[in-house]
């Protein structure tokens, strides 16, 4: 694939101020245009540069196997990064290689930026996100965080206007009531090709950092919040191992809070106002809103009403919690597995056996359902290929 153009406009989103275009040639000869919209008060200073676009595409160039061409000249840092990031994907996925970035290079840094810049966070208003302004702001920060980045397109989709003005309204009054800038990103790229590349196990951490690099004129340091705990090592788009490596000379890409995991990162908001007012951890409808229903949302409550705060969150409705819906949660994954067992486990140390019992029957279920799943594999998978072209069969052949 081949950046031909970056180009800059004016917005055509309400509430935006500047749209930054990125025409892309694939080799099939398809083109394609991927844009951000910027408001808040840093529209006016973003980068110009080929660097965020290149890291916004890796992820698809990397899936489709197509080496990434452009006439820009790319960051020396940032590209020897992207190297070394595409071998741990390779590693994690080895059915994938890495791709060739052609380009030419060149050091940013001191003489391109001279402002003094600060340090930013994406914000979503969910747990990881809190933890951090827990963290970042206040007596006692850890770092000094100045920013808050809000982008439109990855959980809420563009489609939902309304929802996303509730979300950012949020994230004004959360930024407000910090003393925070409140920055706001809408762009289209999960309906463009991107969207062949695998969005939680590969791609979500290379769309938020690329969306930093585009402030690297005004930070100098972009927050991610971690998902999983160091040691819990497990592929995933945004990691402790990967995110630094989409950093480029000019603009730090930190993956905060790994040393905790969601249950200390919990524990971390129950007195912190803000989150109180705010927390929102549902993306199961795509809302501004928490469905109180999914799996996200049941072992949130879980856990705050481990700690006997949940009715002190006013985003969730408590009084339709029960430890039935701890119980009967579907568990789809090693990645849903590991929060509850955390949430058991806190419960095991805080003597609370009724949230210990509930957690241990979904636990189990899935663990049943596991071990079933990988008596039938040798089974299923012969049937699968041989059904996959017989005619009719072919539908459910997947
Ligand atoms: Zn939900």
């Amino acid at each position: 694939m081949e950046i031909t153009k970056i180009n800059e406009s004016k917005s055509q989103l309400e509430g935006f101020t500047k749209r930054l275009e990125c025409s892309v040639e694939y080799h099939d000869g398809q083109f394609e245009d991927i844009w951000v919209e910027i408001g808040g008060p840093n529209a006016g200073n973003v980068t110009n540069s080929v660097d965020p676009w290149v890291v916004m595409l890796l992820p698809v160039a990397f899936t489709l196997g197509e080496p990434i061409e452009t006439s820009e000249a790319i960051d020396q840092t940032l590209l020897q990064n992207l190297r070394s990031l595409q071998e741990i994907w390779s590693f994690w996925y080895p059915k994938f290689s890495p791709i060739e970035i052609t380009a030419n290079t060149t050091n940013r840094f001191p003489s391109s930026v001279k402002n003094k810049r600060s340090t930013a966070s994406f914000f979503s208003g969910g747990v990881d996100s809190f933890h951090i302004l827990a963290n970042c702001t206040g007596p006692g920060r850890v770092i000094d965080l100045t920013g808050l980045i809000t982008v439109w397109g990855f959980d809420v989709p563009l489609s939902k206007p309304n929802e996303f003005s509730i979300v950012r309204n949020s994230c004004d009054d959360v930024a407000a009531s910090l003393s925070l800038e409140s920055n706001v990103v809408a762009t289209n790229i999960r309906s463009t090709r991107f969207g062949r590349a695998n969005w939680g196990g590969l791609s979500h951490g290379c769309a938020l950092a690329s969306v930093g690099l585009l402030f690297s004129p005004t930070y100098e340091k972009v927050l991610i919040g971690s998902t999983h705990q160091i040691p819990d090592f497990q592929p995933w788009g945004s990691h402790v191992i990967t995110d630094p490596l989409c950093s480029s000379s000019v603009c730090q890409i930190v993956h905060f809070g790994a040393t905790e995991n969601r249950v200390d990162k919990t524990r971390s908001l129950i007195n912190f106002d803000p989150a109180r007012r705010h927390l929102r951890v549902c993306w199961k409808e795509q809302a501004a809103g928490n469905c109180g229903k999914c799996s996200k949302c049941v072992r949130t409550m879980s856990t705050l009403h481990l700690f006997g705060n949940l009715n002190e969150f006013r985003t969730f409705d408590s009084s339709k919690f029960s430890l039935n819906m701890l119980a009967e949660v579907v568990l789809h994954n090693k990645n849903d597995e590991s929060f509850i067992c955390e949430i058991n486990n806190e419960a095991k140390i805080l003597g609370d056996l009724a949230i210990h019992e509930a957690a241990t029957v979904a636990l189990s279920r899935y663990r049943r359902e596991e071990r079933f799943r990988r008596l039938l594999k040798p089974i299923l998978l012969p049937l699968n290929r041989l059904l996959r072209h017989a005619p009719y069969f072919w539908r459910f052949a997947k």
